[in-house]
Formats: structure tokens, C-alpha cells, sequence
């Protein structure tokens, strides 16, 4: 069992506000939100990152992208636009190593 926060989180051993969710997949509210609306998608297979991520994974890319699309709507962000941040490895300064999507919106963004 990974001892990652992430997988604490997909174990519902860390509460979190999860705004979707999937057999695959969950998407939750980031606890230090950045912007109005900011979320994490995440696969909750445990991937270290995008350079991680193998073809077999590659269906579970597919469904963050569809819980994205949904999520922004939601949220009623999907047409006044929203940005995607993936964070990765050490100068990326990706602090938790498990595969995660930001998505920031809610405000004009910098
Ligand atoms: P990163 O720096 O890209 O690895 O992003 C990790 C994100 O996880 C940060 O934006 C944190 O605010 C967020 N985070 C850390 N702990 C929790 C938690 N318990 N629940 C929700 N989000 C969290
Ligand atoms: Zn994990």
C-alpha cells in the first residue's frame, strides 16, 4: 500500500471535497486554493508523474480529461477559461508524487 497522500486521499483516509469521481479517477478542492476555483485531478492508480505514465495508463489520462471537461462546467468555468497545471519533478516543484492536474480558474489569471 503506497504511503502517499494522495493514495491516503483516493483510501478516503484523508478527507477531502470531491467534486467527482470515477472507479478511475477522482477530482477534489485543493485544501490552499490558489484561485476562486482550484481543484486536483487525479488517477487513483498511484503514477509518480507524467513521465510516469505508461500507454496502459493511458485510458485513465483519458477519463481526468473527460472529469476535467465536466468539473469546469460545474463550475461554470468551461467558457470563461481556466488553466491546467502539472507540476513535475523537483525544479517543477511538484510536492506530492502522485499524478495531479491542477485546475485554476474562478478569477482573470496572471
Ligand atoms: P504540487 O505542488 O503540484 O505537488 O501540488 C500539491 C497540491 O496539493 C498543493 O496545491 C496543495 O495545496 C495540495 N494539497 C496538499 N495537501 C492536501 C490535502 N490534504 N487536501 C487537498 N489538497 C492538498
Ligand atoms: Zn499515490
Amino acid at each position: 500500500m503506497e504511503d502517499c497522500l494522495f493514495c491516503k486521499i483516493v483510501r478516503k483516509e484523508v478527507p477531502v471535497e470531491i467534486v467527482y469521481e470515477t472507479e478511475n479517477i477522482m477530482i477534489f478542492k485543493d485544501i490552499h486554493p490558489k484561485t476562486p476555483v482550484h481543484l486536483l485531478a487525479i488517477p487513483k492508480k498511484h503514477i509518480q508523474s507524467v513521465i510516469h505514465v505508461e500507454d496502459k495508463d493511458l485510458p485513465l489520462i483519458l477519463d481526468i480529461w473527460k472529469g476535467i471537461n465536466k468539473v469546469v462546467e460545474n463550475f461554470q468555468i468551461k467558457d470563461k477559461g481556466f488553466r491546467i497545471v502539472v507540476n513535475t519533478g523537483k525544479e517543477g516543484k511538484q510536492a506530492v508524487l502522485h499524478l495531479h492536474f491542477h485546475i485554476l480558474g474562478g478569477q482573470q489569471l496572471p
